[in-house]
Parts: structure tokens; C-alpha cells; sequence
């Protein structure tokens, strides 16, 4: 028999960017997109708030049915004068029903994330874990062991690591995981049980069992801050809607990449115009 391929190159979808939206439909259409991040003091003491604002207000304009943001505050604010986007619905975390919802967590968090890890990871029927659940995930056995427990509960998960979250999983270096990104992907897929997304320029797209993607769209100008961060609420808002893991995974990176590919020269670019253009 001929080999199978090894790797598959995404392309725009033929159905457009988004489906049409059928007349009947409602707001529970289109699903729930619950952000935990935010404020907890990230990587050498930065705030990272705006990380998971830029996740929910992508989430909001890639047409999820409503977007719930659990800020990890230290000050538990959820007075709904602090959001610029009155449609986003603040809610403190521990108020938050998990059950439900697809949920996208690490956006910004810093430390602050870990002692929510093990109710997302067990209760989260859709789960997208981003930067600091990542490193938190690559420090804790037990943590990892959870995660790779959720395929044995149906429960599935994206991963969206760049490439230095990615060798702090693998417990190797950058240089090896840009040395092979489609190997350093499926090992992410196989270890982990779930559907690994390595950006980068060429952004790889692995599920166990499954022959790896590798993303066509994309270039240079998402070589900044928050873009990674658009990318995880892009990706939980087309799960919510219903497809599998692998095909959210594959279409966000596509559309994500296609948005800077079809860049205005005229309009700045930045990762909040970019969630602005969603949609
Ligand atoms: P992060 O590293 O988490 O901020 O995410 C950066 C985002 O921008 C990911 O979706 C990357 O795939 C994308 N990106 C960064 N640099 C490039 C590039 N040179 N070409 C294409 N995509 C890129
Ligand atoms: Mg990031």
C-alpha cells in the first residue's frame, strides 16, 4: 500500500469563514466560551489581564452564542463597570459552572492558574489550554496525568503552545522542537492524548491517530504580543459551535492566518484590531 502522507496542508474552507447562521437559531446555537486568566503576575512579574480580554472579546466577535470571563483577580472584582465590552460577562471564578461550557484557560493567570487546573481538567467537557496553564501543566506530574485521563471521559483538549510551552512539555529545548515541528506536534498528541496546535510560522495541527496538519495561511505581522491569545479564544468560539478537537484546531489556525494574509495595508495592525476583525 502507498505510504500515508505526512502531513496534510489546510486550506481555506469551501464553505466560507463562517456558516451561514440559520434563521431559528438562538444564542444556545452557538455555545458557551468561558475564559479563565488574566490578572495573576505572569512570566517575570508582568500583569497579564489584557491576555484574557483579548481571548473573550475574540471569542466575542468570532460569534460565540455568549462569553463568560473568570478574571484569577486577586481583588475578586466582577463589578461589570471595569469591562469596556458590556457583553462579556465578568464572573469570579468559583462561581463559574464548568460542566458545560468550552472553556479556554492559561490566557494570562500566572501562577494564580494552578489550583483551578484540576476542576477545569476534570469537569470541562471542551477544554483549550493556552501559555500559563501550559507551564503550569509542564511542572506538575499530577497535573499532566489529569489531562491525559480526559480522553478515557470523552473529554477532549486542544493545546496551543508556541514553541518554547511546547519543549517545556516535552522536557526538551526550543531547537529541538523547531528541528522537527511535525514530530515535536504528534508527541505532544500522543503524550498528551488530545489535539496538540504548535504555532510558529507553519503552525502544525496533531491528533492521536490522525495524520498531522500543517497551516498554509499566516505571516510576519502576528510576530507580536496577543495574537496567540486571539488565537485561543478564536479556537474555543468555532468548538463551541460543535465540530471535533481537531477540525476547531485546524480551521481557527486557517482563519487566524488568513485574516493577516488579507491585511488592510492601510489599518495598524495589532492583536485587539485583529479580534475586532473576526467574523
Ligand atoms: P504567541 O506566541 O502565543 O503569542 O502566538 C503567536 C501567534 O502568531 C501564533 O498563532 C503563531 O502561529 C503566530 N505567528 C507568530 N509568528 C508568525 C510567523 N512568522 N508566521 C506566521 N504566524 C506567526
Ligand atoms: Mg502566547
Amino acid at each position: 500500500p502507498a505510504a500515508a502522507p505526512a502531513a496534510r496542508l489546510s486550506t481555506r474552507p469551501t464553505s466560507g469563514s463562517q456558516p451561514a447562521r440559520p434563521h431559528s437559531s438562538h444564542k444556545g446555537s452557538y455555545g458557551d466560551v468561558v475564559i479563565l486568566g488574566g490578572e495573576g503576575l505572569g512570566h517575570r512579574g508582568l500583569s497579564m489581564t489584557g491576555a484574557a480580554w483579548l481571548a473573550a472579546l475574540t471569542a466575542l466577535h468570532a460569534g460565540a452564542g455568549r462569553v463568560m470571563l473568570a478574571l484569577l483577580d486577586a481583588e475578586h472584582r466582577t463589578d461589570q463597570a471595569i469591562s469596556p465590552w458590556p457583553e462579556i460577562m465578568l464572573r469570579q471564578p468559583q462561581a463559574q459552572d464548568w460542566h458545560s461550557a468550552t472553556v479556554v484557560c492559561g490566557c494570562g493567570g500566572g501562577q494564580a492558574i494552578e489550583p483551578w487546573l484540576p476542576t477545569v481538567l476534570q469537569q470541562a467537557p471542551r477544554l483549550v489550554l493556552d501559555a500559563d496553564a501550559l507551564n503550569a501543566i509542564s511542572q506538575s506530574a499530577s497535573l499532566a496525568k489529569l489531562l491525559c485521563s480526559r480522553a478515557t471521559r470523552q473529554q477532549s483538549a486542544i493545546l496551543t503552545p508556541h514553541p518554547l510551552e511546547a519543549a517545556r512539555l516535552l522536557k526538551t529545548d526550543t531547537q529541538s522542537v523547531q528541528a522537527d515541528r511535525l514530530r515535536a506536534a504528534s508527541a505532544l498528541a500522543q503524550q498528551f492524548q488530545c489535539t496538540a496546535l504548535l504555532k510558529g510560522s507553519g503552525t502544525v495541527i496533531a491528533s492521536p491517530a490522525s495524520t498531522p496538519w500543517i497551516n498554509s495561511s499566516g505571516n510576519a505581522l502576528l510576530a507580536r504580543g496577543g495574537t496567540g491569545d486571539v488565537l485561543a479564544g478564536l479556537t474555543g468560539a468555532i468548538w463551541a459551535t460543535g465540530c471535533t478537537a481537531e477540525q476547531a484546531a485546524v480551521q481557527a489556525a486557517f482563519r487566524h492566518g488568513q485574516l493577516a494574509d488579507e491585511w488592510p495595508a492601510h489599518i495598524p495592525f495589532s492583536a485587539s484590531v485583529l479580534a475586532m476583525h473576526l467574523g
